[in-house]
Formats: C-alpha cells, sequence, structure tokens
C-alpha cells in the first residue's frame, strides 16, 4: 500500500515565539512590519543596503549589504526562521537565493509577476480579470502600432521599475507622443488606455498556507503629483464593486498561491449601478493605502502579514471606525503637530531628511462609524 502522506504538501507549524523573521527592504514598510512582529514575540533581522534606515531603529539585528551580494544574503537567510520582503523590485536571483536557503513568504512567482507590467497583465487576464487595454511596446513601430490601436490619450509606462508616476507619461495627443517616446524609449514599455476613473480604490487581502483569505475593506484613494495623498474607508462605492473588489482580490490571490499580505489597486469608472472595476497594478507586499488599519481594525495589515507568513492564524480585520490616512510628504513633517487633533493618530518613519515627495510619515483620523459597509 502506497503512503498518500507522503505526497501531501509539507504543512508548516505556526513559528514560534521568540523566531527570527528576516526582512529585505528597510523603509517605512519594514519598520512597521519590524513592530508588528515585536507586538507579537518575535525578533527581526532587516537587510538593507542603505546604512540608517528607518526600520534599523526597531529591528534587533540588521545586515548592510547589496542585494547582489550572495554571501551577505546566504548568511542573512541562515540566520532566520523566514524571509518576506517590503518591496516589490526584489532581484530575482536574490530572491532564489533565498528561497534555496529558507522559506521565502511571499514567494518568487508574486515578485516575478509583479515586477513586470506586461507580466502582471498577462496574468490578470489569463485569469479573466478586468484591467485596461494596452499594448507591449519596444520600438518606434510597435509604439505608432499601439497608439493606433489604443488612440489618445493614452499612458506610456516602463515595463519594470515604476513607482509613485516615475517611469510614465501621459500621452495627450500625436504631438507630444513622440517626446513621451523619446524620454522612455530603451527599455521595454507599455502603452496603457487613459482611464478616466470616477475614483481610485485599493484592498489589502492576506492569506494562509492553507488558502484562508481575510480581507480589509476597500479604501478610496487620492493621489497628488502621482503620490498617494489620502486613503478613506469607508469607499463611496456600491455593492456591486464592493463586492467585486473582494472577489478579484480572492481570486488574485488564490491564483498566486499567495501567502501574506497583497494589496490590488483598481480604477473604478461609471456612477452609480454603472460602476465599473479595472486592476491598474498588484504590490505583493503591505502598502502605503492599507496604513488605515493600524487604528481602527483589531489586526492591522502589518501584523496580519506576520502571522501570515509565521502560520498562525488570521486576525479580525472588522472596521471599528471611519478612517482618513492622510500622508505627510517632504516638508509637512515639521508642521504637522501645530495643529494635531485628538482623533488624529501620526505614525512617523524616523527619517532624517524630509526631501520633496519622500514619505515622512503619516496620520489616520478617526471618525465615530457612519453609514453601513454596503
Ligand atoms: P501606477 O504607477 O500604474 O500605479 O500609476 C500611478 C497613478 O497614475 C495611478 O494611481 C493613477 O492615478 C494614474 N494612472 C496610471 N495609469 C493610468 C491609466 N491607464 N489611466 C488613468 N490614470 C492612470
Amino acid at each position: 500500500m502506497t503512503d498518500t502522506r507522503q505526497k501531501m504538501p509539507k504543512a508548516i507549524s505556526p513559528l514560534p515565539i521568540g523566531s527570527t523573521i528576516g526582512i529585505l527592504g528597510g523603509g517605512q514598510l519594514g519598520r512597521m512590519l519590524a513592530m508588528a512582529a515585536a507586538n507579537l514575540g518575535m525578533k527581526t533581522h532587516i537587510y538593507c543596503p542603505e546604512p540608517g534606515s528607518p526600520a534599523f531603529d526597531v529591528s534587533l539585528f540588521h545586515t548592510v549589504a547589496s542585494y547582489d551580494d550572495m554571501q551577505a544574503l546566504a548568511q542573512f537567510a541562515r540566520n532566520v526562521d523566514v524571509v518576506t520582503y517590503e518591496f516589490e523590485n526584489v532581484p530575482a536571483e536574490t530572491a532564489r537565493r533565498i528561497s534555496g536557503i529558507t522559506r521565502l513568504a511571499p514567494g518568487e512567482k508574486p515578485l516575478r509577476i509583479a515586477q513586470d507590467r506586461l507580466l502582471e497583465k498577462q496574468f490578470l487576464q489569463s485569469i479573466d480579470i478586468p484591467i485596461a487595454p494596452h499594448r507591449p511596446v519596444t520600438d518606434i513601430s510597435d509604439f505608432q502600432a499601439a497608439l493606433q490601436a489604443i488612440g489618445t490619450p493614452c499612458v506610456l509606462k516602463t515595463a519594470r521599475l515604476g513607482y509613485d508616476g516615475k517611469g510614465q507619461r501621459i500621452v495627450k495627443n500625436l504631438k507630444n507622443a513622440e517626446t513621451a517616446f523619446g524620454e522612455l524609449a530603451g527599455v521595454e514599455l507599455v502603452l496603457e488606455a487613459f482611464i478616466p476613473f470616477e475614483k481610485e480604490i485599493s484592498i489589502v487581502i492576506a492569506r494562509d498556507e492553507a488558502g484562508n483569505c481575510v480581507v480589509f475593506e476597500p479604501s478610496e484613494n487620492v493621489h497628488k503629483n502621482h503620490i498617494l495623498a489620502t486613503a478613506s474607508v469607508p469607499a463611496a462605492i456600491n455593492k456591486h464593486t464592493f463586492d467585486m473588489a473582494i472577489s478579484n482580490a480572492t481570486k488574485i490571490a488564490n491564483a498566486l498561491n499567495y501567502v501574506g499580505v497583497l494589496a490590488v489597486e483598481y480604477f473604478v469608472t461609471g456612477t452609480g449601478d454603472t460602476q465599473q472595476l479595472l486592476v491598474n497594478e498588484i504590490a505583493p507586499r503591505v502598502h502605503n493605502s492599507g496604513h488605515w488599519s493600524q487604528d481602527v481594525c483589531p489586526v492591522d495589515q502589518f501584523g496580519q502579514h506576520i502571522r501570515a507568513i509565521c502560520n498562525w492564524p488570521l486576525g479580525d480585520t472588522k472596521r471599528l471606525a471611519d478612517v482618513v490616512m492622510r500622508n505627510l510628504i517632504g516638508d509637512e513633517i515639521n508642521t504637522f503637530t501645530n495643529n494635531l487633533q485628538p482623533n488624529e493618530h501620526p505614525h512617523i518613519y524616523g527619517k532624517s531628511e524630509p526631501r520633496k515627495g519622500r514619505k515622512m510619515g503619516h496620520i489616520n483620523a478617526i471618525f465615530p462609524k457612519s453609514a453601513q459597509t454596503p
């Protein structure tokens, strides 16, 4: 008789308290993950190339080394019980090196997909998730053909390494098309239809090893100068849109066999009953638009991510109040205390230099719970 137990996937037992979680990246997300880990009795080891990174202040161990230093990576991986990451541009080789030594959660596949807009779009289409019309562009003739097919206005984006609006140009008409192409050409690009959205929303979902999914409510997001300015919950969306945001995020997390917290950003088009959802992008990590959860949910996105990657049962994400998260960008860090209200809860990242466009902290403003969630 064959022993079928051999064929079952190896069950991972909960990581015991006192274990060490390795985190690739030492920015504010790494810092807040390390604080959440400490609350659950875990130690953290931050791996980051920049000395003096914000997460070092709150973590017992850190390594300052580049992401292609294979020796330093191997030593780091051997000293921790699981590795996670706070940004999606972890080089593929880095992820592979770590996975060969210890558990990486989320794994290599979500990283590979989220790093490349074209792969991401192919993946989303393969599981029937609606996205903006688009075409890959490698040279000027592709670009001209894509312009013909998509029309203007449209948005030209680098396939890789874009964030906060970097690596993208809006093409308003054929006249500025050439300039946009000239500015971004030389790397793989994607031309996307410009979506005249009514609003942008996002959702943060957690999935554990066993496939259980728990979502946070969708937030309504406003960007200024391509940087997230506010995330408000509840989002003003109808029940159908609310349900679709959850079901699409669940479908994505399941298709990736995801472990940890994942964010899905959407464009909402149309109003009232004609609202429709298109996925803009996914982020395989905790996300700025989920920071509101820190002050109004029993378990926030950081605690939930740590629970998921440690194979602890996922926590309750029910929202207990209305909330508006606003980012403190650049110089705003110098004045926010002047008029801080009792219902406003600041979370400050400990960065020394308030450069223009730099995220220095955020404030969650809490209000009594209003309308029922759709
Ligand atoms: P991304 O880097 O793709 O998340 O884009 C940053 C922001 O640019 C989005 O949150 C939108 O506000 C805007 N944007 C990106 N792509 C489009 C599009 N196809 N149509 C309209 N606005 C877009």
